[in-house]
């Protein structure tokens, strides 16, 4: 059997803790297992670099922040392999470029363009254990590339996919993928098991617990990804294609998400005609910034109100270009607002049940809460409401829908 094993930073915190990661996998390996293990950089080495960099200038070159930003990953893979060795176990630390992962050379947010599968095949088949650096590979060129925040978990499952391991287990500091993050939502459960559709929408609206690229390419390969606590030992929770579902009947949703890095900006009296909203929108791609959420509303007179949201990242530079743009068009205000938060929920009882909308929109307000914009899809609802109240909406959605931990009966089981 083979298995990829991905450690995540708080997991490989401190030297203690690369010692019970090491310990782990000795054990693995005492039940015959080939073990390929992707690590992350130790707790905040991340941040901690990407601050250096930053208190050097507002927007370092990119190609240079991968070289610095890759070295996190280096220092970790080499300490656990140093570790495992010295408990007599046989292991070898490998990069990106050593491998080849073989990525675009979109710096800090590369994609994996390819996997080889060699060296790391010839190291198994010595009897080693092979710790590859996460999140890092090396464009056509020979530059170091990232592959965006959490990149770890892409690693381990391009890994898996390329090396057709059996599972891809993913260890981090909370025991499985929660009904929603159990560090906001203490009465959030644990699921036994999550489809890659229903997983691929928590993450993309903000459970950072997978990486979404990671669950993309998991569901393209059919990797069975198995999420678990680096921590305490437990059964996880297995993403994976099907999901049966006993007694599920009543069950609407399966997760509520929240989102605190998206901004909204609102273009006031747009004049109503075709054309418009292309202009708007052509001039955001033009700069390759990504919109989510777009909403018009019907039009009084001959005008009209435009609301889109996009990351916070590129809130300064979207409201700038939309301004020019509104000039241009004369419209006649441009307004940013930072401070809100999208809420979700998730999960594909939604498609069979009605009222779904109409019971998170109540339970919203409710709270007090009010709704700036909706949008939907077949399996999720997500509104955009003011950050202060993420929390608490993650809360009470959690609780009407019948997710809180005392109030779940149902079992669900990986077909
Ligand atoms: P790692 O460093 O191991 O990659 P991350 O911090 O990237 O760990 O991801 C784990 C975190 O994801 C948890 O600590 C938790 O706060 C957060 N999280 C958000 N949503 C969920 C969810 N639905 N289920 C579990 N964890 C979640
Ligand atoms: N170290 C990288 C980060 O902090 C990648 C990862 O942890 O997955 O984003
Ligand atoms: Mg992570």
């Amino acid at each position: 059997m083979l298995v990829v094993q991905k450690y995540g930073g708080t997991s490989l915190g401190d030297l203690e803790r690369i010692r019970n990661v090491a310990k782990r996998i000795i054990s693995y390996r005492e039940r015959n297992d080939s073990l390929v293990v992707v690590v992350s950089a130790m707790a905040g080495e991340t941040d901690r670099l990407l601050s250096l960099a930053k208190s050097i200038t507002k927007s370092p070159d990119e190609r240079e922040l991968d070289v610095l930003l890759t070295t996190g990953e280096q220092v970790s893979s080499a300490l656990l392999a140093i570790t495992l060795k010295s408990m007599y176990c046989e292991a070898i630390s490998l990069q990106g470029h050593q491998i080849k992962i073989i990525t675009d050379s979109t710096h800090t947010k590369a994609r994996i363009i390819e996997v080889e599968t060699e060296k790391i095949t010839a190291e198994l088949n010595k009897g080693k254990v092979v710790i590859v650096s996460g999140f890092q590979g090396v464009d056509k060129k020979g530059d170091l590339t990232t592959l965006g925040r959490g990149g770890s978990d892409t690693t381990a499952v391009a890994l898996a996919a390329a090396l057709k391991a059996d599972i891809c287990e993913i260890y981090t500091d909370v025991d499985g993928v929660y009904t929603a993050d159990p560090n906001v939502c203490p009465r959030a459960r644990r699921l036994d098991a999550i489809t890659y559709d229903e997983m691929l929408e928590m993450a993309s609206l903000g459970a950072k617990v997978l990486q979404l690229r990671s669950v993309e390419l998991a569901k393209r390969y059919n990797v069975p990804i198995l999420v678990k606590s680096s921590f305490v030992d437990g059964p996880g929770t297995l993403v994976c294609k099907e999901v049966t579902k006993v007694a599920m009947e009543k069950v609407m949703i399966s997760g509520v998400t929240y989102n605190k890095n998206e901004a909204k900006i609102t273009i006031s009296r747009v004049p109503d005609r075709p054309g418009i909203a292309a202009k708007i929108f052509t001039a955001l791609a033009d700069a390759n910034i990504v919109v989510d959420i777009i909403v018009q509303n019907v039009s009084k007179g001959s005008f009209t109100d435009i609301t889109y949201t996009v990351s916070r990242a590129d809130a300064k530079k979207a409201h700038k270009i939309t301004e020019e743009v509104a000039k241009e068009i004369g419209a006649e205000s441009v307004i940013l607002d930072e401070n809100i938060a999208k809420v979700s929920i998730v999960g594909s009882g939604m498609m069979s049940h009605y009222g779904v909308a109409a019971k998170m929109f109540s339970t919203l307000a409710a709270e007090g809460i009010n709704i700036e914009a909706i949008t939907t899809s077949e399996i999720k609802i997500s509104c955009v409401i003011e950050e202060k109240y993420a929390e608490l909406a993650v809360q009470a959605l959690h609780k009407a829908f019948g997710l809180d931990s005392e109030d779940v009966e149902e079992e669900k089981l990986c077909s």
